[in-house]
């Protein structure tokens, strides 16, 4: 079982072990790590299309590293411990800034309250279950004053995390045939695509917080608007590449791409020892990223994983159309409508988390003896 999450939670302890059909019911509270200094830069990272970014020139401890994915957050809280925290992005994962989107605001503008919207997510991996269950995601309904109508309410974020393998498995369990439904239009609710089909987003198959935190921060720090694709070196394989941006003769944004536990490692280690020269990075713990997560469905019979990677990696890349993230007028109405702006108090209050250092239980302890 242990094989379906992703390779930095399978090789720390998993005392936080689930199985596919159990509850998320597992709490990674720990103690509280200190929380980013609020003179680094701010990076604001909605979701995969929908991202806005404030960086503030100001001496700060580098590299920001992006929070996006569980399998690393939890990695870096149970082995990494306070060192790393404070260089991880506050900003809440894709899956967690949707859920407080739902629960918070949408349930209000319906007219809803939030214990009576049950929200579901298709993930690419089992860690994302760990994620929904964290008691970070867990609010209180509060009346406008403030106080807490219904004390033993606790409400989460998202209610229920489904991998995009049991998705599958309940369509064959249900013998449901696409081609004899009927047509039916999107649902356009929070949809990242615009009227002419468009993504607000990059072409890609994981991340993209790197490309467009890259194209925003030279645009908006340096005056350099960059069209067409940037151009990542490949470092060390094809799962740690990096981008720079350079103006007159000096790099000036140093950003990487970082994919899979061996290259992860190697970051920490630079960081540990303040020899990591970049920016911003984008840390997956999964190789190949998110296409190639544990609860995705699996190759068909005679197809090798490397060659399901590799096509699904050429949908994500060809004929897809992509629209400015920063323009997507749904972000924009969030923010008019709820947020204020980005780094706003009720920004943070619902779009960002902090991380917890986890103390090991003495029967872990033991048990490593
Ligand atoms: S890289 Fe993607 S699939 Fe892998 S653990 Fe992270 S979020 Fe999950």
């Amino acid at each position: 079982m242990s094989e379906k999450f992703s390779p930095t939670l399978r090789i720390g302890d998993l005392s936080d072990f689930i199985a596919p059909s159990q509850a998320c019911v597992v709490s990674l509270k720990g103690i509280k790590a200190p929380t980013r200094k609020p003179d680094k830069p701010e990076v604001l990272i909605s979701n995969k299309h929908k991202q806005k970014l404030k960086i503030r020139k100001s001496k700060v401890s580098l590299p920001m590293l992006s929070s996006a994915c569980p399998g690393w957050i939890c990695y870096a809280e149970k082995q990494l411990g306070s060192y790393i925290l404070p260089y991880i992005s506050s900003v809440k994962s894709p899956q967690q800034t949707i859920g407080a989107t739902i629960k918070n605001h949408l349930c209000q503008t319906m007219g809803l309250s939030p214990e009576e919207v049950y929200h579901v997510t298709v993930m690419p991996c089992y860690d994302k279950k760990l994620e929904a269950a964290r008691d970070d995601f867990v609010f209180q309904v509060e009346s406008e004053d403030g106080i807490h109508e219904k004390e033993d309410l606790r409400i989460t974020e998202v209610d229920s995390v489904l991998t995009s393998g049991e998705v599958l498995d309940l369509i064959q369990l249900k013998a449901v045939d696409f081609k004899a439904l009927e047509e039916s239009p999107l649902d356009k609710m929070f949809t990242n695509v615009n009227e002419e089909e468009c993504l607000y987003g990059v072409a890609g198959s994981s991340g993209d917080y790197a490309e467009t935190t890259f194209r925003y921060a030279a645009k908006t720090l340096f005056g350099k608007e960059l069209s067409g694709p940037l151009e990542f070196k490949t470092i060390r394989n094809s799962d740690f590449q990096e981008v720079t941006l350079e103006v007159d003769g000096k790099t000036v944004l140093k950003f990487a791409l970082c994919y899979g536990f061996q290259n992860l490692q190697n970051i920490v280690r630079k960081v540990k020892m303040q020899r990591c020269d970049y920016h911003f990075v984008e840390v997956m713990a999964c190789p190949s990223g998110c296409l190639n997560g544990g609860g995705q469905i699996k190759p068909k019979p005679g197809q090798s994983p490397k060659d399901l990677l590799q096509a699904l990696a050429g949908v994500y890349m060809e004929n897809v159309l992509v629209a400015d993230p920063f323009n997507n007028p749904l972000v924009k109405t969030l923010y008019d409508e709820w947020l204020e702006q980005p780094g706003s108090k009720k920004a943070r209050k619902h779009l960002h988390t902090e991380y917890h250092p986890v103390v090991k239980s003495i029967t872990a302890q033991l048990h490593n003896w």
